[in-house]
């Protein structure tokens, strides 16, 4: 196995610290870029990753031009950038009759826009070394759509056609782009949910329970391994059957 230079955006959130976690049980480098985050927080994912291999790095993903100076700097730093998963997201839940242009813009710039933004700036390096893994982090939601979500459905909707047009674009350069839906899965953003919906949903799954953010992270560890070259403009599916399509 060759050891890989990662980037993990929303990097100390809850799924973002178990792919962390995980690409680095692999043998890679792994850097977390997210948000500046208090003491408190640096000092929880410092303790979650100890002895790996797990940098972070404060970024805002939705900025462009911070985007590119990050790519630059991992690439200074690291030799490359060889697998960027794509996890930053956020949700601004409202009825579309309640919605302000505030909560459309904010979900769409953190998740999506930032999908370009990174992919943009990383794709040159990766078509140039002949390797690359960009794994997208979308959700049931956009698969299925959600009463309250027009703004996150929609992006997550829109990052399966950015997933497979790119991953036409540069499939015969050694590189791969991907998505992982996620159905629900035990973190903050699940959490935040109001009680009875939450039990409501989760005794709905047919797998009888709710995810764990490791279930997520073995599914991009294994979009992300040299050896999954032949997976391409592919959407994989982890939400306990909460949802089937072909
Ligand atoms: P989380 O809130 O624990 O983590 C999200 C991380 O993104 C946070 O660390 C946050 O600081 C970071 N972030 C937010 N805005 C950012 C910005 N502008 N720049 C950089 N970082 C930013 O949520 P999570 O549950 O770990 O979600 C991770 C991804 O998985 C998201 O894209 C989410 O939409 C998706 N997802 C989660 C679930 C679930 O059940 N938890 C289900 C489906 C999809």
């Amino acid at each position: 196995m060759s050891k890989r230079v990662a980037v993990v955006t929303g990097g100390i959130g809850g799924l973002g610290t178990a792919i962390c976690k995980q690409l680095a049980g692999a043998g890679h480098t792994v850097i977390a870029a997210d948000l500046p985050a208090d003491d408190a927080r640096r000092a929880s994912f410092a303790d979650a990753t100890a002895g790996l291999d797990v940098h972070f790095m404060p970024l805002d993903v939705s900025d462009f031009s911070a985007c590119g100076a990050f790519v630059r700097d991992v690439q200074d730093a690291h030799g490359g950038l060889d697998i960027l998963v794509n996890n930053a997201g956020i949700t601004r839940d409202s009825t579309l009759r309640k919605m302000d242009e505030s909560q459309w813009e904010a979900v769409i710039d953190v998740n999506l826009g930032s999908v370009f933004n990174l992919s943009r700036h990383a794709i040159d390096g990766m078509q140039a070394r002949g390797f690359g893994r960009v794994i997208n982090i979308s959700s049931v939601s956009g698969q299925t759509g959600n009463f309250g979500q027009t703004n996150y459905a929609a992006a997550k909707a829109g990052l399966h056609g950015f997933t497979m047009s790119l991953a036409r674009e540069v499939a015969a350069k050694g590189i791969t782009v991907n998505s992982v839906s996620p159905g629900y899965i035990e973190t903050p953003m699940t959490r935040a949910m109001p009680e009875d919906v939450r039990s409501r949903t989760i005794a709905s799954v047919p797998v009888g329970r709710i995810g764990a953010p490791e279930d997520i992270a073995r599914a991009v560890a294994f979009l992300a391994d040299d050896a999954s070259g032949y997976i391409a403009g592919a959407n994989l599916p982890v939400n306990g059957g909460l949802f089937m399509s072909f």
